[in-house]
């Protein structure tokens, strides 16, 4: 059978976090009273003129800086003209042959290597309202509904290059993107409400052959999962489709996620089907180089200089930093909780072990999650100092998912109670002082930290159930 190479492109559209839309004052609120957020302008009543919001271009400029784009400092706005009753104006302000960003690149790595993936270009458009079906599907419907709220909310569109080989390519690349936006705080990024949404356009081509083979685009992938399905169930029925000796049509799919495969929607419309046209109500956009760097000068810190950070600062392996960093709210968690702990290492393995499992398995977020980082790292800290046990961990954890308290109160409620009995305290106190003559030295030329040391290793021998205050107190009374 022949082998065959998998080609992938990605458009990915991202709703900015501007109060108002692109070209009028309305607010750009998810979620409001159907059609309350519109104006003659996003409405598209006759004689309505647009005017640009200045916000929505520093956000695509500091996205074209985050993603390494040369950011063109004369760009202009077009009209993509189609009907569609979720449209009303029946042209969407788009941008097309002067786009304001190109030539970018995101650098992934799977497994170890790294590879460069392009970024064709970025433009700036709005977004269209939204159609409601009074029924399951639009086809089982009597009737649908429109609300325009959406109508007129800027986006900014990512077109990559077809540099993607695989599935997985495509999740890392997509993975990285998002993080990026987060990080650069212009998209709120949520698949699920559709703030960030991906189109996957893929095509397979026999090993060796110089050309790449016509391609289906795949809607309606709002999550990761889906579009790593979504592009193994196209290249398999891509393969069958050659197999047979038939050809590939050029084509735009829809994602079905319950039954797992992508349907034909419609034949591919081309550019020139659009009647493209510079838009005649708003000016071109000449951008001041000044201001350019001005943003550029206040980017954030990225994913990629966190990750180095962290390698640096905490001693963390390269891969529990590039999870830690792939979500914003992720690398805020770990940076709170070491605040708190001097060992990193202890919350990252918590972060990409037992956190993240329970974060997959109850399908939220690190920001949905109850326990807090103050809480993890004493949890780390009494593992650490020997309080606990990593089996009596895991246990104290589990108690905290359910309530987070402090994991000192489960320790006592799970009958971890410790010994605050002096006299039993003294001879674990005596005995450990004997046996570490070095210790002692340390702290008695003035090394404060060698308390710690041995507090630890009293609480050790209590097996964790020496009340460690008393053990402090009587440890210093011990060392004069
Ligand atoms: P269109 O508006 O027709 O979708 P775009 O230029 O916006 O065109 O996007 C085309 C996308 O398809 C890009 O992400 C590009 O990398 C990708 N692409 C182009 N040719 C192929 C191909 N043969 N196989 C897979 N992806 C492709
Ligand atoms: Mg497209
Ligand atoms: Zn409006």
């Amino acid at each position: 059978m022949t082998k065959y190479i998998t080609v992938i492109g990605l458009e990915v559209h991202a709703e900015l976090k501007t109060k108002s839309k692109a070209f009028c004052s309305c607010s750009t609120e998810f979620g409001g009273v159907p059609n309350t957020h519109v104006c003659p302008v996003c409405l598209g009543m006759p004689g309505a003129l647009p005017s640009l919001n200045k916000q929505v271009v520093e956000f695509a400029i500091r996205a074209g800086l985050a993603l390494n784009c040369e950011i063109k400092v004369f760009n202009k706005f077009d009209r993509k003209n189609y009907f569609y009753p979720d449209l009303s104006k029946n042209y969407q302000i788009s941008q097309y042959d002067k786009p304001i960003c190109k030539h970018g690149h995101i650098d992934i790595n799977l497994d170890g290597s790294e590879k460069r993936i392009g970024i064709t270009r970025i433009h700036m458009e709005e977004d269209a309202g939204k159609l409601v079906h009074n029924g399951a599907t639009i086809s089982s419907s009597s009737s649908s509904s429109v609300d325009y709220n959406r109508a007129g909310v800027p986006l900014i569109e990512i077109v990559s290059e077809p540099d993607m080989r695989s599935a997985e390519e495509a999740r890392a690349y997509l993975e990285n993107l998002k993080a990026i936006l987060e990080y650069i705080d212009v998209c709120d990024c949520k698949m699920q409400e559709g703030s960030l949404r991906c189109d996957a356009n893929i095509s397979i081509m026999p090993e060796g052959a110089t050309k790449f083979g016509t391609r289906a685009e795949i809607k309606n992938l709002n999550s990761f999962r889906a579009l790593v399905r979504a592009i193994d169930y196209e290249v398999e029925r891509q393969k069958a489709v050659l197999e047979k000796g038939e050809e590939v049509v050029q084509e735009t799919r829809t994602w079905d996620d319950t039954a797992g495969v992508t349907k034909s929607m419609r034949s591919k419309e081309e550019a020139h089907d659009y009647r493209y046209f510079a838009e005649p109500d708003l000016l071109p956009v000449e951008l001041d180089e000044a201001w350019i760097e001005r943003v550029r000068a206040e980017l954030p810190e990225l994913p990629a200089q966190r990750q180095a950070r962290l390698m640096q600062d905490f001693g963390l392996p390269k891969y529990d930093a590039s999870i830690i960093v792939a979500t914003k709210a992720m690398a805020e968690y770990f940076d709170e909780a070491v605040k708190t702990t001097q060992d990193a290492k202890g919350i990252a393995n918590w972060l990409l072990g037992d956190v993240s499992a329970y974060l997959n398995n109850e399908g939220i977020t690190i920001s949905e999650f109850n326990v807090t980082p103050a809480h993890l790292a004493e949890l780390v800290n009494l593992t650490k100092e020997g309080v606990l046990s990593s089996k009596l961990a895991k246990k104290v954890f589990a108690e905290m998912l359910k309530a987070d308290k402090a994991p000192k109160t489960f320790v006592k409620e799970l009958g971890l109670e410790q010994v605050s009995d002096e006299s039993a305290i003294i001879k674990l106190v005596e005995e450990t002082l004997a046996e570490n003559p070095q210790s002692v030295a340390d702290f008695k030329a003035g090394k404060e930290r060698a308390i710690g040391f041995l507090v630890g290793q009293i609480m050790k021998k209590s097996k964790g159930k020496a009340n460690p205050e008393i053990v402090q107190k009587l440890l210093r009374e011990a060392l004069g």
